[in-house]
């Protein structure tokens, strides 16, 4: 029985209107939320738009969002970590098969078996996981997360996607005093990115196409900003970077960023431009650079990274919208014109 308000898509062409869905009923070791805020990713536009129809196509009606935080609403008998009233929240993954090397070492992200928050095979309903653009969800405890109570809500639903997703590589490439770290793309990620790599104490430099972005950046943590359409700004920094997160979300051309690395330098991408990209072999081979990828972050270093959160006030910069205003915001976000989330307020879902 459909139980649930929520936004959907119907087809690749179609605005997001209006629906109502079916949420389980909580299990043993389910938890119950009341979605406050969700954040609208990059991700949800490619999904609901079938951009990534190779790698993952989009099944529909797609319920994007999985940038969720909300109130616990009802426990399941089984339950530890939540009880109701508690904050509460859900990022891309709502559950693994818990028994791989991957999962028992806390690196759900790589799981065969993972199951992500929408538009993936929903084993308890049938049909597909439906998101966080919906006044609620039920999730297995495991992948439920604690929220710092310090936090803006609103500030905070994108840390379950873009704060983990750039957290986790900047973490295991060793980003910190000492090291010179460039982020490319002051969006969504790129600006949690700049938030992270200066708190961790890196020497910032800041990609952008967007000029108007300058000032921003600057107080966003970046010590420089390029712009990057600009080649002799670029050429200063010639094979001089530990590390480069681009976490740019359509095609563009990453050997200019690659030869900015020094020695053993990697550049790992977070965005997921849907045509592939080119590499120039010699950029690589020519000081032993590295490139490579990363997908979100484990369930633990979640945990870690709100917590991280927590200690240091950090929170994404967001625009508050209703979500009567989501498909206006898919537009501005192809015009790379957000500063730097938009934010789904979810009690404009009530009305
Ligand atoms: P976003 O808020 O739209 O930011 C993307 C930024 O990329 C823009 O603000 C812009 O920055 C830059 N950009 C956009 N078009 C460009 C172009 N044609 N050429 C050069 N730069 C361009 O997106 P997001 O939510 O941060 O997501 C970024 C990407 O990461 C998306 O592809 C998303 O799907 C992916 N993603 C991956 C993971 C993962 O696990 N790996 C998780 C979440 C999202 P400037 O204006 O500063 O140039
Ligand atoms: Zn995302």
């Amino acid at each position: 029985m459909p139980n649930a308000k929520a936004y959907a898509a119907a087809s690749a062409a179609s605005p997001l209107a209006s629906t109502t869905i079916a949420r389980r009923d909580p299990a043993a070791n389910d938890v119950q939320i009341e979605i406050l805020f969700c954040g609208i990713c990059h991700s949800d536009l490619h999904q609901v738009r079938n951009e990534w129809k190779e790698v993952m196509p989009t099944v529909y009606p797609c319920v994007p969002g999985h940038e969720i935080v909300g109130r616990v609403t009802k426990v399941g008998s089984a339950v530890k970590k939540f009880k109701v009233g508690d904050l509460a929240g859900v990022g891309c993954m709502v559950d693994s098969d818990g028994t791989c090397p991957e999962c028992k070492q806390g690196l759900e992200q790589f799981c065969a078996n993972f199951v992500l928050t929408y538009n993936f095979p929903d084993k308890h309903l049938g049909g597909v996981t439906y998101g966080g653009y919906s006044d609620s969800i039920v999730v297995d405890e495991k992948f439920v997360l604690r929220i710092p109570a310090s936090l803006s809500l609103a500030g905070a639903a994108p840390l379950l996607c873009a704060g983990i997703t750039t957290y986790s590589p900047l973490h295991h490439w060793g980003v910190g005093r000492g090291k010179k770290v460039g982020i490319v793309g002051l969006g969504g990620l790129g600006h949690m990115g700049v938030k992270f790599a200066h708190a961790m104490g890196a020497h910032v430099v800041l990609f952008t196409t967007s000029p108007g972005k300058k000032e921003d950046a600057l107080r966003l943590g970046a010590d420089e900003v390029v712009v990057s359409r600009n080649a002799d700004e670029m050429n200063k920094h010639a094979g001089s970077f530990d590390f480069i997160l681009d976490a740019v979300s359509a095609n563009h051309d990453i050997n200019a960023y690659i030869v900015l690395l020094g020695r053993d330098g990697n550049l790992t991408l977070v965005g997921a431009p849907d045509k592939p990209l080119q590499v120039a072999a010699f950029n690589l081979i020519m000081g032993r650079r590295s490139l490579s990828g990363s997908p979100i972050g484990g369930i633990a270093e979640t945990q870690e990274m709100l917590d991280f959160c927590g200690k240091h006030n950090i929170t994404a910069d967001v625009e508050v919208i209703p979500i009567q205003k989501v498909n206006e915001a898919y537009d501005r976000l192809v015009k790379q014109d957000v500063k730097y989330r938009f934010s789904i307020d979810m009690a404009s879902l009530k009305g």
